[in-house]
């Protein structure tokens, strides 16, 4: 069964270790990738807080190169897609349709001009913050009191709705996530964010959070992180079973779907050790007795339809 995965942190992680596609410690490789053949997915260009200040846009383009290398390296498995319709047409061509995205504002360096030269540059997804306060929002770390979308944030919202991106919420503050709700004209995304009501963490939802996000189009990549999955360790493949049918019980079956994080987290639960074994996740929902059609949209055709519907 086809997958798509809405976050990986592969280009910073193989960037920051000197380490290649082909063959790498990580957990994705292009061994891996080419298991979910006819697949897609969103490669996140992830800025890391030691670039902040100076030179986030620069790492940023050196992760958006590295990107653009492996489309030219692997022609036969890998092709960038920038819309729903193109990533069909790759599919159908027998290769994983690849999307790119850049995980924290910090990247825009306080200029709209950056997003619209992102956006020519392949670039379909920004997530608003990591963790920190930033010129466009605040991320969860800084709590409630970090406050909402500051105007240059309401203008990248405004901007990325008019360019058709995706606007990502995940990492975003509670604030800062009802405004981007309110202020958004098409569905968004929390690429890789938990139910926080199975595990009491600030990078995980609430309830009334999926609900809204859910009534709007909306889309939830469930994070394969442990600690976000529950507080109890070790945390394993049934665990994001779990956070599953709870994202369906709470937003209905349209707005669940997966954001692995994979190399982007230290940790993986147990059976779900590298991105090949993604594909074992269908076996685990449908153990729980969720439907064929079911199992296909949380397995990647939910995050399709929303690429259909915001990319275009
Ligand atoms: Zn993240």
């Amino acid at each position: 069964m086809f997958f798509f995965d809405a976050h990986i942190d592969t280009l910073s992680r193989l960037l920051q270790d000197s380490q290649n596609l082909r063959e790498n410690q990580g957990h994705v490789d292009l061994a891996k990738l080419r298991q979910n053949k006819q697949g897609a997915q969103f490669f996140a260009a992830f800025v890391s807080p030691r670039y902040y200040h100076g030179q986030a846009l620069h790492r940023t383009m050196e992760m958006i190169d590295l990107f653009w290398q492996w489309m030219t390296d692997y022609p036969q498995d890998l092709a960038f897609a920038g819309s729903g319709r193109e990533a069909a047409e790759i599919r159908s061509g027998g290769r994983m349709a690849c999307f790119l995205g850049i995980e924290g504002g910090e990247a825009l360096e306080g200029q709209l001009f950056n997003l619209r030269m992102f956006y020519r540059l392949g670039v379909r997804l920004l997530t608003l913050t990591w963790n920190h306060r930033n010129d466009l929002a605040s991320g969860q770390g800084e709590g409630l009191h970090g406050g909402g979308l500051s105007l240059f944030g309401q203008a990248v919202v405004a901007e990325m709705n008019r360019l058709g991106m995706l606007i990502d919420v995940s990492h975003l503050n509670e604030p800062g996530f009802w405004d981007v709700l309110r202020l958004s004209k098409s569905p968004v995304l929390a690429s890789h964010s938990n139910a926080r009501a199975l595990c009491d963490h600030p990078r995980n939802l609430t309830d009334q959070q999926i609900q809204a996000l859910a009534d709007q189009g909306g889309v939830i990549g469930v994070n394969f992180c442990p600690y976000f999955l529950k507080k109890d360790q070790p945390a394993t493949v049934d665990d994001v079973v779990e956070q599953v049918m709870y994202l369906v019980n709470v937003g209905g079956i349209q707005c669940v779907g997966l954001g692995s994080d994979f190399d982007g987290i230290d940790q993986t639960p147990l059976g779900l050790e590298h991105y090949g074994k993604t594909m074992d996740l269908a076996d685990s929902l449908m153990d729980r007795g969720l439907s064929a059609d079911h199992v296909e949209k949380i397995m990647g055709g939910n995050l399709m339809r929303i690429c259909c519907t915001v990319l275009n």
